[in-house]
């Protein structure tokens, strides 16, 4: 049943590498939506503070430095239609592979914990989804950005098969972490992404609950099509 209160946008939550972008590219591809991928954005502005000096060797980031810099920084996504994938523009630079990396990954979800970083992504992300028909991953989506959105799912898959996933996905790009490295920091930014005060980590009241651990990707993508063309057709 279609709502017309409801935003035509579809919210996707969830633990780490619990597949949402899958799912959310897959949606996006069949049901002609955009995919917005709001992870690349604390990703982006995590990876220009760790260039630009903003975090220290132990961890420590400068804030006031940080905060200074927000309204210069700009991220776009660009989609490149050689390798059909979609990239992140900071400032004009492609840092799509930049921010895939276990050194954005170590610090990421400590950038992400500021409600600064928060209130200046959320805003950009709210504008890309004023006028609807987009798809968008992250961690607060469906509770923070966008409240009123036609579908929401939030994924949770099991523990090992989330940290395989993670491991075969470093290892296709040619990074050589080991399994237990890689179960550490999926871990770690679960946990900071939950107990966070500004806008944790939650399943929003009216999202529907999708476990992927013994599902194939076609019988989500199904799952997931079927669930937007009932809410939004
Ligand atoms: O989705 P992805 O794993 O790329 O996100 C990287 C990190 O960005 C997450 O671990 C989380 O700390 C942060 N994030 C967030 N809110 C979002 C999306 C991502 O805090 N909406």
């Amino acid at each position: 049943m279609v709502d017309s209160k409801k935003q035509r946008v579809v919210a996707i939550d969830g633990y780490s590498s619990t597949g949402k972008s899958t799912i959310a590219k897959g949606l996006a591809s069949r049901l002609g939506l955009v995919y917005i991928d709001s992870g690349a954005m604390y990703r982006a502005v995590a990876y220009y503070a760790l260039e630009n000096g903003l975090i220290s060797d132990d961890g420590k980031i400068n804030t006031e430095k940080l905060y200074d810099a927000l309204d210069t920084i700009e991220i776009d996504f660009h989609f490149n239609s050689e390798t059909g994938k979609s990239e992140t523009l900071l400032n004009a630079e492609n840092v799509e592979n930049q921010i895939r990396t276990p050194r954005v990954a170590a610090v990421v979800s400590e950038v992400s914990a500021l409600s600064r970083v928060r209130s200046f992504l959320v805003f950009q992300q709210q504008k890309m989804g004023e006028k609807g028909g987009i798809v968008m991953d992250g961690r607060d989506i469906g509770t923070v950005v966008f409240p009123h959105a036609a579908v929401k799912i939030f994924t949770t898959a099991a523990e090992d098969i989330r940290v395989k996933r993670r491991f075969d996905e470093l290892r296709s790009k040619g990074d050589s972490s080991d399994m237990e490295s890689v179960r550490e920091n999926l871990l770690h930014r679960d946990h900071i992404d939950e107990n966070r005060a500004d806008s944790p980590l939650r399943r929003a009241e009216d999202a529907i609950v999708l476990d992927n651990s013994q599902m194939s990707m076609d019988e989500q993508l199904e799952w997931a099509v079927r669930l937007v063309q009932d809410r939004m057709a």
